[in-house]
């Protein structure tokens, strides 16, 4: 009988133990004593994967009571923070010292680490991902050593912890880059995905955050735009469709329906082609399908294993009930972003073997040998992240 699940349900597990330490001691003692006994290792924040990257029947270290800002360099534009902490307790914490966070998500329900884990974003044609504004990281290795890692020491360990899949350590602290606090003006309309489409160039390049969920039942765009504005909150009377606030208060969305996922990145002057294509299958081949289909942007990045790797990217993203079959709306989505050189989530539902992500990634055995190298034990590979091994 599985006593762990997912924030969806869909992922289940059976792990011996399940811990939540509030010391770094108690992390140590956890991933040494599981290292001894031959058992995987996977720290959980939010449980919000959609995918089995969290999964394991090992040790479950969750790390709900090891949050909290570490310190601040209100100069610099830096913070320290612990790995549990969630990105909705992020924000206030952040405003007090007049900093925020450069983009988050659609929610900001995961954790820290959880985000950065799995390459977290949210929309914004000149936003990186979330494990782009980490510049440094610290955690507990499969011998029990917390360590420091960062661009200057121990880079390709860096590289490999910032976006880790929970794969090569317990992430303890991360170090953040960010901006001074902001303020949005959002906007939401309905439009024609043909009108949508007539100008998406301008759409996505004249705010900072463009977004739309297409509604296949009414063949409709629910558009959202996000500007930034020096306005203040009480300059605008709050309506349905307008509203001006922090950007910790504004970006994110509360999503409380339970859902599965698939989401694909695609080269960015691919997006549009390869949404339409979506639709037309959807529309003919799903025409009950209750749940909608996300597009977004994000910027290229350096990240070795990240879907916006080396190029602008559009995600677009599919959703399905969690008392349905998932599989064939999925599975018809991703022949077409497979057509399109698409990258999946690592956090989402995909049906990629190992040889086809190493194809997507070009950096993906690279990853695996400097992993390899600081768990030589394996402490840190699940059953599911095993069977991604190049
Ligand atoms: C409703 C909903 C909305 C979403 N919206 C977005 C979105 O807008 N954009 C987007 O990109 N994704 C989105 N996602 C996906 C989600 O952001 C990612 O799956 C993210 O990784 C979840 O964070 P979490 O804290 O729940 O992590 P978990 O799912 O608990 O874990 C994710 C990974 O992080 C690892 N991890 C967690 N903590 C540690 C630690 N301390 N040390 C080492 N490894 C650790 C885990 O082992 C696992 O591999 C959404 C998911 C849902 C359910």
């Amino acid at each position: 009988m599985p006593n762990w699940s997912n924030w969806s349900g869909r992922q289940t597990a059976s792990p011996m133990r399940i811990i939540e330490p509030a010391s770094v001691d108690e992390m140590i003692q956890a991933v040494t004593a599981a290292t001894e006994h031959g058992l995987a290792v996977r720290g959980i924040g939010a449980t919000h994967s959609h995918s089995r990257v969290a999964a394991t029947d090992g040790v479950i270290v969750n790390l709900d009571a090891w949050n909290g800002l570490v310190n601040v360099d209100p100069d610099g534009r830096t913070a320290t923070v612990r790995s549990g902490t969630r990105i909705y307790e992020l924000g206030p914490m952040l405003a007090d010292h007049g900093l925020a966070i450069r983009n988050q998500g659609d929610i900001d329900r995961q954790s820290i680490a959880g985000a950065i884990s799995t390459g977290t974003h949210g929309t914004g044609a000149s936003l990186q991902n979330l494990s782009s504004s980490v510049t440094g990281l610290r955690l507990i290795t499969s011998d029990g050593n917390e360590i420091t890692c960062s661009p200057t020491v121990e880079p390709d360990l860096f590289q490999v912890a910032r976006h880790s899949l929970g794969g090569v350590g317990l992430i303890t602290e991360v170090e953040l880059a960010l901006r001074s606090a902001y303020r949005l003006h959002e906007r939401l309309w309905s439009e024609a995905p043909e009108d949508v489409f007539g100008r998406i160039g301008e759409l996505t390049a004249s705010t900072r955050h463009f977004e739309f969920f297409w509604i296949p039942q009414r063949d409709r765009c629910a558009c959202k735009s996000l500007a930034e504005t020096d306005a203040a909150p009480s300059d605008l009377a709050a309506t349905r469709n307008e509203r001006v606030g922090w950007s910790h208060d504004i970006i994110s969305s509360t999503r409380n329906e339970l859902h599965t996922e698939m989401e694909y990145s695609v080269p960015a002057d691919r997006g549009p082609d390869c949404f339409n294509e979506l639709r037309e299958m959807v529309r003919r081949d799903f025409p009950d399908l209750q749940w909608p289909l996300e597009y977004r942007t994000v910027a290229s990045d350096d990240l070795w294993i990240s879907a916006a790797r080396d190029r602008e990217t559009v995600t677009i993203s599919a959703h399905q009930d969690i008392s349905l079959d998932d599989r064939p709306l999925f599975e018809a989505c991703e022949a077409i972003f497979r057509s399109y050189d698409g990258r999946p989530h690592w956090g989402k539902v995909h049906y990629q073997s190992a040889s086809e992500l190493a194809a997507l990634h070009p950096r993906w055995a690279q990853w695996w040998q400097v992993r390899d190298r600081h768990d030589p034990t394996n402490t840190f590979v699940t059953t599911d992240l095993a069977s991604l091994r190049p």
